[in-house]
């Protein structure tokens, strides 16, 4: 399904449960502590969607088991939540969350160290990767086509050396979790479809250390880097403007 236009009450909708979507997130990255598993984490979460009475949209969605994607390290995204699952001092761990308020869905994920870095480059990778989405969401307007934005976040990786994972990419966003079309990672400006002021799309950078070859493991969900180098993941989910992007999910 192509992203809409959406409606007024649509967009107000979008931007009450991205406040949600990006308290919540805080709150993981606030409670997020070394020797707690990744389903630890996703109780937590579980626990604020009831206070709010919202929905995860990720719960089912072509069968994913959890309510969010916790992926740690080499593991870039769709982690299944697990109880055996321990976080240690220095990972990097990625937590991708949906929220499903008034029939809308907004999309968002941050990726943080737990307790001490134990690399610069850690650090590094995740403030590059950040920058990548600013850099994609500053290249949004009316009339964007969707090349523009990869190729903004693109530039903004390369000249970090980092992997650019081509296999995973954002996506329109609103009515359903994944609307098209695809907002890649990486592309030529003045190429892909045209989005227009009203649209709502989720951008998403995904880097890696080393190379931007991923695979699936055997639990069917969970992408990891081919050659075993850390990730990290950043997105939000944003309305375009007539001259920007607002960010839906921000606090
Ligand atoms: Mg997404």
């Amino acid at each position: 399904m192509m992203t809409r236009v959406k409606t007024p009450a649509e967009i107000a909708a979008m931007r009450e449960g991205g406040k949600m979507l990006a308290t919540i997130l805080q709150l993981l990255k606030q409670e997020l502590q070394p020797g707690m598993s990744t389903k630890d984490l996703s109780l937590i979460a579980a626990r604020e969607l009831e206070k709010y009475g919202v929905e995860s949209p990720f719960l089912g969605y072509q069968g994913f088991p959890d309510i969010i994607c916790i992926s740690v390290n080499d593991e870039v995204v769709h982690g299944i939540p697990r109880p055996d699952k321990i976080i240690n001092d220095g990972d990097i761990v990625s937590l991708d969350f949906g929220i499903k308020h008034k029939g809308m869905i907004t999309d968002a994920a941050i990726s943080v160290i737990a307790g001490t870095a134990k690399q610069k480059r850690h650090v590094q990778l995740v403030q590059r990767t950040e920058q990548a989405l600013t850099a994609g969401i500053m290249a949004v307007h009316n009339r964007v086509r969707a090349g523009d934005i990869a190729a903004a976040v693109q530039a903004e990786l390369e000249h970090a050396k980092y992997g650019i994972v081509e296999d995973l990419v954002g996506h329109g966003v609103g009515h359903q979790l994944h609307e098209d079309p695809n907002i890649p990672n990486f592309g030529r400006p003045n190429t892909g479809p045209w989005l227009d002021k009203g649209m709502t799309i989720a951008i998403e950078p995904m880097a890696t250390l080393g190379s931007e070859r991923v695979y699936v493991a055997e639990d069917e969900w969970t992408v990891l880097t081919y050659d075993g180098s850390w990730a990290a993941h950043f997105e939000h989910s944003v309305l375009i403007t007539e001259d920007g992007a607002e960010i839906l999910t921000s606090l």
